[in-house]
């Protein structure tokens, strides 16, 4: 609390100053949330920046929310302005998660508290708490998910696969990639998954070899074009595609169908992420075989949660105190848990949950 009762800054556009009693006393109403998002171009930041402003509002914050159309430089100043304007405390999906320490230092000189949202930020002390899936889980249920789909367990195989990976400038990406890849990693040591376009890190570590640059849908169709037309022109079968998120996946499939293949059993087994609406049509048309599901609103309720009991003082609640260390230190992390999701329970999970219904994906 004494961070935020160092600032007395106040938003007089709109109408509300964050005065230190406000914040001693836990009143929303005279406290500002900055929210950072980094793009517009995916449906699920669209839906995490409207989750979390309703919420805050909700709850009598004022909020003042800004995405930066994947553009580094465009964040860290929208972050300058979010405390140029007195904001109390701001709320960050990082785009380059080690890019954001000099602009954190000035909100900490401010007394500004600092959530990373779903990715963390690296390289600075000044991130108090971090809100996320538990990105680990994710990449092992795609890794899992391919080991079933595969039988790989109980077949010889061997099986031709081609792993991705996200953004490489992604904290979350590494955490993707080595979840799935120790589930495969031994399997491509014993010869019974092979990678025939040499793609394939010999550790977890060397995952940003294989990533795509911003999550774009259309490096990852290019980039498995370019596979596809190098390393099985001549018949070769291909078994799998591991794709960390669903922006990936549709360019993948995307890739797929422009080379041929066609729903149906001779399909690739092809992961995704996000549970994004065009995503979980090409599920349901048989173009991708899963996608982790990240219930966007649950993350959403946590962040307002912990700005709530930043604001009053109270002790956050948090269920992880030693996986994300960001090079100066662990950051107090709240992990929820992802959900798999199939043509199989695409009813039983996004329509009874209400996150699509069932018109919505033509059900
Ligand atoms: C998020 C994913 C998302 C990806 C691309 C990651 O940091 O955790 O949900 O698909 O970024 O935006």
């Amino acid at each position: 609390m004494t961070g935020l009762a160092a600032c007395s800054s106040s938003r007089t556009d709109e109408g509300g100053a964050a005065s230190s009693s406000a914040a001693a006393s836990g009143d929303a109403t005279n406290l500002a949330v900055g929210i950072a998002m980094p793009t517009r171009s995916l449906e699920r930041w669209n839906k995490d920046g409207a989750n979390l402003e309703k919420l805050l509002k909700d709850k009598g914050y004022t909020t003042n929310l800004q995405y930066a159309d994947n553009k580094v430089d465009q964040q860290i100043s929208q972050i300058q302005n979010m405390i140029n304007e007195g904001d109390n405390i701001l709320v960050i999906a990082s785009i380059d998660g080690t890019a954001l320490a000099p602009i954190l230092q000035t909100a900490a000189d401010q007394g500004i508290k600092v959530i990373a949202y779903d990715r963390l930020i690296n390289g600075t002390p000044n991130v108090d708490y971090y809100a996320t899936f538990d990105n680990y889980m994710v990449g092992q249920m795609q890794g899992k998910f391919i080991e079933d789909a595969l039988d790989l367990k109980n077949q010889a195989g061997p099986f031709n696969i081609e792993p991705f990976a996200g953004s490489p400038d992604d904290n979350n990406a590494k955490f993707f990639f080595a979840g799935a890849w120790d589930v495969l990693l031994p399997y491509v040591q014993k010869g019974v998954l092979k990678v025939p376009s040499g793609k394939s890190p010999a550790s977890d570590d060397e995952w940003q070899s294989i990533g795509i640059p911003g999550w774009a849908s259309d490096s990852a169709q290019n980039e498995m074009t370019t596979r596809l037309n190098s390393f099985y022109a001549g018949g070769t079968k291909l078994d799998a595609v591991l794709s960390p998120n669903d922006s990936l996946a549709l360019g993948i499939a995307q890739a797929l169908e422009g080379a041929g293949y066609k729903p149906g059993p001779d399909y690739p087994v092809l992961t995704g992420q996000d549970g994004d609406k065009a995503n979980v049509l090409n599920i349901l048309a048989g173009k991708q075989s899963m996608t982790v599901w990240k219930d966007t609103r649950e993350l959403a309720k946590r962040v307002a949660t912990m700005v709530d009991e930043i604001a009053t003082g109270a002790d956050v609640e948090v269920n992880d105190t030693s996986t994300y260390n960001n090079g100066i230190k662990v950051v107090p992390t709240y992990l929820i848990s992802p959900v798999v999701v199939t043509k199989d329970n695409v009813q039983d999970t996004l329509v009874a949950s209400g996150f699509y219904s069932a018109s919505d994906l033509g059900l």
